[in-house]
């Protein structure tokens, strides 16, 4: 199987009906960059800052925060990277900082919401992207984004940073895209808003099923009660693409659904072009689209939502078609 995968390296992800689907990688340490080339992926569509911050004892320097996006640009070359700013709280903890008790974490204090009340961490890993970038093109993301004046918040400070830097005559990244994650389900009614602020939007489909559905994550006695395949969901994300495509702000999932094959088959048939996955989905999803005719499955999809947007799931439906085809 993974030697059938190495072979599709370097075929272009196109499908059968002409759709090119621009598959990136998922990633978050050094040990992930080496992915980069042995996927064949288009770049680094989520890179993950929080972790460098959670497997450390103390809080990582500005020196050494830039030492690693240093490092990621430099492995990625000309391929484009997607940093994410620190996604922490909720579930994910630095030892070093000071615990704050909440009855619920996955709703609380995290994310963006740090970034904006301690905009001095946020300044700092910003200001260690800038630099790290300098001369080339970089793309930076905001987790947890409610609000597009969240965003618009976020935005101003990347401003101050980069007037900041310009003034001690550091040279600026060559391009600088930023965009917002789309995980919290109130930014699926901002869609035209924070589609004229945001350069991209990134869809973490692991938040938004968790909030969509109000199903805990990490709890799997509900984890997996509801399918990401079921009406709710794809109306969601029919929603995002369509209003997305109406402007000119770039579309990617990032979240896991887009490295399981079936789910990949549905958002490419909805309309999706860009997905962002763990390194070992890259190959089977490249091997599924290559025989997908992406229109088909997306009027079958498009009918089925119509017909019934209840929460059946269109998955046996999806599986039925994949198998035939
Ligand atoms: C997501 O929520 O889908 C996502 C990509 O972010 P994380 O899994 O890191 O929360
Ligand atoms: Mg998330």
């Amino acid at each position: 199987r993974q030697e059938q995968y190495l072979k599709l390296r370097d075929v272009p992800a196109v499908t059968k009906d002409g759709a090119k689907i621009n598959l990136q990688l998922n990633a978050g340490l050094l040990v992930d960059l080496p992915h980069l080339d042995d996927t064949g992926a288009c770049g680094i569509g989520l890179f993950r800052t929080e972790l460098q911050f959670m497997i450390s004892e103390r809080m990582p320097t500005a020196t050494e925060q830039q030492a690693l996006y240093s490092a990621v640009v430099a492995a990625a070359g000309d391929l484009p990277v997607t940093f994410r700013t620190l996604d922490i709280g909720g579930d994910k903890i630095l030892p070093y900082m000071q615990a704050v008790e909440e009855e619920n974490p996955a709703l609380g204090w995290r994310a963006i919401r740090i970034g904006l009340d301690r905009p001095g961490l946020l300044r700092m890993q910003i200001r260690a992207l800038l630099k790290a970038a300098s001369g080339r093109a970089l793309k930076i993301m905001f987790p947890m984004v409610a609000t597009c004046d969240e965003f618009v918040r976020a935005k101003a400070l990347v401003e101050r940073e980069k007037v900041h830097l310009s003034r001690h005559g550091y040279p600026l990244p060559a391009d600088l895209k930023l965009g917002a994650m789309l995980e919290v389900p109130s930014l699926l009614f901002q869609l035209k808003e924070i589609c004229t602020v945001a350069d991209f939007l990134s869809i973490g489909s692991n938040d938004l099923m968790q909030f969509l559905f109000a199903i805990d994550r990490e709890n799997r006695r509900v984890a997996d009660r509801f399918d990401p395949l079921s009406g709710p969901m794809l109306r969601a994300l029919q929603r995002v693409v369509d209003k997305a495509s109406a402007t000119d702000c770039e579309l990617t999932v990032c979240g896991e659904i887009g490295g399981r094959p079936l789910e990949a088959m549905a958002l490419i048939g909805l309309g999706f072009r860009s997905l962002s996955m763990a390194p070992t989905s890259i190959g089977p999803v490249k091997a599924m689209l290559l025989a997908l005719d992406a229109d088909r499955v997306g009027a079958l999809i498009r009918d089925e939502l119509e017909r019934d947007g209840g929460g059946d799931s269109l998955r046996p439906i999806l599986a039925r078609f994949a198998k035939q085809h």
